[in-house]
C-alpha cells in the first residue's frame, strides 16, 4: 500500500460575539485547528489533526514531511518520528513539527485500521473496554454577566458524573466556583480544576488547600508549563494530585514531567504530543512510573476520536481493573460544530457513558459537505 496524496486541510469555527470562552488568561473567540486527509493508492482514506494554526501546519508538511509522505507504506508511520528528528536536526522536535507529525500519524494509523478492520486501540495494545467515562470541561469564564450554575446544571441533567472547571483568578471566586460546582455535581462526581497555569506556586498552594474540602480530582496546569520548579513546590505542599500536559509535545518534555515526579497525571494532545504513536510511548514511560495518562482533548472530532482510541488502548497494569481511578476523557461541553457537526454520527457522552467505536480505524465518517463550510483556505 503506498501513499498517493496528503492534503492539509485549515477549518475554524468564530464564537458568536460576547460568547468567548474564558480560562484563567482570558477569552477565546475562535476554535482553530488542522485536519489532514491522507489516500492511499487501494483507495483507503485516513485523517488526523494537528492542534496547530493551519498555514504553519501546511508549510510544515511541505517543508519536511510531504516528499517522505508520497510514495510510503501507512504501516511504516514510526519511520515518520525518526524522521522528524534527524532529516530537520535541531528543530524536529519543536511543537510545529510535532503537531504536523501528530496528523499525519493519526492519519496513518487510521489506514492501518481500515487497512486490517480493526479499530485502532486494538492495535495500539487493546484493552477490554469499550466503552470510557467522559468528563465534562464546562463552568468557562463568560464575557456576559450569566449564573455560574447553568453550565454545571446542564452538565449533570446530561448525566456526566465527572467535570472539570476553570479557576484561577482568585482564591475568594475559586472557592465560590468550586463551592457551586460540587453543590450541583454531588458529593460522588468526580470534580475537577484547571488553572491555565494562571498562578504562580504560593497562589497556587493557597487556593489548593482553601478547595481540598470539595475533595478535587486533580488540578490542572497550576502554573505555566515553563516551570518545572514551580510543579515540585506545589507538590511537596499540597496532597490534591497534579495534572499537566497539553502544552507540551514529545516523549522528551514528557519524561522530565515523570521522571522528575511533577506531576501525577500527564494529559497528552493526541494532535500535538506527536500522535498516537508518540502517545505510545508517552502512556509506557508514564504507567510504567505508575503516574496515570488521561488525553487532553480541546480538538475537533477527529482528535477526539484518536484520544479515545488512545484513552481505550491504554491498560491499567501495573494496576488491576479494580483501581478506583477509572480512564477518562475529556469531553468539552462549550458549543462547537467542528466537534459535533464534522461526523456522520458525531460522539454522544450523554449517560456519563462514551462508547469506544468499533468500526475500522478512528471509527468515524466525515460529512465532508460540512468540513466545507469550516474551511479557511477558501
Ligand atoms: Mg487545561
Amino acid at each position: 500500500m503506498e501513499i498517493t496524496d496528503l492534503r492539509v486541510i485549515p477549518i475554524a469555527y468564530t464564537l458568536p460575539d460576547g460568547e468567548g470562552l474564558g480560562d484563567a488568561r482570558g477569552f477565546g473567540h475562535e476554535r482553530e485547528t488542522t485536519l489532514v486527509r491522507i489516500d492511499t493508492d487501494d483507495g483507503t482514506v485516513g485523517w488526523g489533526e494537528a492542534f496547530a494554526p493551519g498555514r504553519i501546519v501546511a508549510s510544515t508538511v511541505e517543508e519536511l514531511f510531504r516528499d517522505a509522505v508520497i510514495g510510503m507504506d501507512p504501516f511504516d508511520v514510526e519511520s515518520l518520528a525518526e524522521r522528524s528528528y534527524t532529516d530537520p536536526y535541531h528543530f524536529g522536535g519543536s511543537v510545529f513539527v510535532q503537531s504536523a507529525l501528530s496528523a499525519i500519524d493519526i492519519a496513518c494509523w487510521d489506514i492501518i485500521g481500515k487497512s486490517v478492520g480493526r479499530p485502532v486501540y486494538r492495535l495500539l495494545g487493546g484493552t477490554e473496554r469499550t466503552s470510557l467515562l467522559p468528563y465534562a470541561s464546562t463552568m468557562y469564564y463568560t464575557e456576559r454577566d450569566r449564573p455560574i450554575t447553568e453550565p454545571m446544571e446542564a452538565a449533570v441533567e446530561e448525566g456526566f458524573t465527572a467535570a472539570k472547571i476553570k479557576i484561577g483568578t482568585g482564591t475568594d471566586e475559586d472557592i465560590e466556583r468550586v463551592r457551586t460546582a460540587r453543590e450541583i455535581l454531588g458529593d460522588d462526581a468526580r470534580l475537577m480544576v484547571d488553572m491555565n497555569g494562571n498562578y504562580r506556586p504560593r497562589q497556587a498552594i493557597r487556593t489548593a488547600k482553601a478547595i481540598a474540602e470539595y475533595d478535587i480530582t486533580w488540578i490542572e496546569e497550576p502554573v505555566p508549563p515553563e516551570n518545572p520548579s514551580g510543579y515540585r513546590e506545589i507538590k511537596q505542599r499540597i496532597d490534591t494530585p497534579l495534572a499537566a500536559g497539553e502544552a507540551h509535545y514529545g516523549r522528551f518534555e514528557f519524561k522530565r514531567l515523570i521522571d522528575d515526579r511533577l506531576v501525577d497525571i500527564v494529559q497528552p494532545n493526541l494532535a500535538r504530543c506527536g500522535g498516537l504513536s508518540e502517545a505510545r510511548t508517552i502512556a509506557d514511560m508514564a504507567t510504567t512510573e505508575n503516574v496515570a495518562v488521561r488525553p487532553h482533548v480541546w480538538n475537533s472530532a477527529v482528535g477526539l476520536a484518536a484520544a479515545v482510541q488512545f484513552a481505550a488502548s491504554v491498560s491499567e497494569y501495573p494496576h488491576t481493573r479494580n483501581i478506583p481511578d477509572p480512564m477518562m476523557v475529556e469531553f468539552d461541553r462549550s458549543p462547537n460544530p467542528l466537534r459535533d457537526d464534522l461526523l456522520e454520527s458525531p460522539f454522544d457522552p450523554s449517560g456519563g457513558s462514551l462508547t469506544v467505536p468499533q468500526e475500522p480505524g478512528l471509527g468515524i465518517e466525515i460529512d465532508e459537505t460540512e468540513l466545507e463550510a469550516y474551511r479557511t483556505d477558501r
